[in-house]
């Protein structure tokens, strides 16, 4: 403590989900991808030439946003890459607000990183509560005085997706202020406001290969937005890491992009599952808002999020609980495979049958 800055003693670190290694987890707490990554990627990393780690990667992940451009039906200089799309967010920080210039807004239940971000970058925040049907307050957020928005869509943890008009109304009612859209989670809900930012200059996506397709390890996101945007976050990035993206990062989430048959079948899996889980979930008494991600929001039933975590926990099923007001009455439930799946619902089922 002796040599810390103000900020290193006072700021709150973001915490990660556990990832306890000292048993083998049903681990369902911090949305990954139960299926493997498209073949295509392990024929990848099989031919990789270790010779090529001798050289820096490219630095803008060149042949990375082509292929990113291509699957997402944009110019390339509308694409920018960085190391998981947490670091993409968090350029956007120092990209676009100023410390003592104009709030952030977020709601007040969203991705936790948000706040935690501002803080780092000393950037003003506000946040707004969501509704009552655990969905961003869009309408108070349009009324609130800040210089733009991050918008968790669907929004984390709560599982809830805005449709694309939705955004796109939100977009064009705030003309002068920054939207950027925060679509972890989008592939599992279909409404991607990527085709929207060819025509909306105030608006970002954030999008990553970590959980649709099933690179959580490997670490790559990216931004889609005009290419005045995209600029800013490439002169953030040039102050602070010029290679945030390895080599062999940008061969594999190359190879994963282009392979949207596979994309798009482990997708519908987890879609399917998650449709079943919750119908089961729903049957068990538990509050669940219609997910538009790959993990369930769940709560309000027998027994309080601590204890559903707690006991779940010790029959080896990890899912994701905080203890904080309004969220501790739930827990966020990742979909797994049919078979972890099956393994949650009858420990829950015990454990709710439990006197
Ligand atoms: C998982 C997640 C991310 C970050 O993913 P990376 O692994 O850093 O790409 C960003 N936003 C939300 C809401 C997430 O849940």
């Amino acid at each position: 403590m002796r040599f810390f800055s103000k900020m290193a003693s006072e700021i709150t670190p973001y915490v990660a989900g556990e990832q306890p290694k000292d048993k083998r987890y049903v681990k369902l707490n911090t949305n990954e991808n139960p299926y493997p990554p498209s073949p295509e990627v392990e024929k990848v990393l099989r031919a990789y030439q270790s010779e090529n780690l001798r050289l820096y990667p490219r630095p803008n992940a060149d042949g990375l946003r082509v292929e990113i451009a291509r699957a997402e039906g944009v110019d390339e200089d509308c694409v920018f890459c960085g190391n998981g799309s947490d670091e993409v967010l968090a350029l956007c920080f120092p990209a676009f607000f100023d410390a003592d210039g104009s709030p952030a807004c977020f709601a007040e239940f969203t991705y936790s990183f948000y706040e935690v971000f501002a803080q780092f970058f000393s950037i003003p925040f506000v946040k707004v509560p969501l509704k009552e049907d655990f969905y961003l307050d869009l309408d108070a957020m349009k009324n609130t005085d800040c210089k733009g928005y991050f918008i968790a869509n669907p929004n984390a943890p709560t599982s809830v997706g805005i449709p694309r008009e939705t955004v796109k109304e939100f977009c064009l009612s705030v003309p002068d202020k920054l939207v950027v859209a925060d679509e972890a989670y989008m592939d599992f809900y279909g409404q991607s406001c990527v085709p929207l930012t060819a025509e909306l200059d105030n608006l970002l996506v954030v999008k990553t290969f970590s959980k649709s397709y099933s690179l959580a390890g490997m670490r790559c996101g990216y931004a889609i937005g005009n290419p005045s945007l995209i600029d800013a976050l490439f002169r953030m990035k040039d102050c602070f890491n010029s290679y945030p993206v390895d080599a062999v990062c940008q061969a594999v989430a190359s190879a994963a992009i282009a392979d949207r048959e596979y994309h798009d079948r482990t997708v519908a899996l987890v879609v399917s599952e998650r449709e079943r889980v919750r119908r089961e979930l729903l049957a068990l008494g538990f509050t669940v808002p219609e997910s538009g991600a790959n993990f369930l929001f769940a709560g309000r039933g027998k027994r309080g999020g601590e204890e559903i975590y707690r006991e779940l926990k010790e029959a080896g099923v990890l899912v994701r609980f905080w203890n904080k007001p309004f969220l501790s009455d739930f827990v966020r439930i990742t979909i797994g495979t049919p078979t972890e799946n099956d393994v949650l619902l009858e420990n829950l089922k015990r454990i709710l049958s439990k006197e």
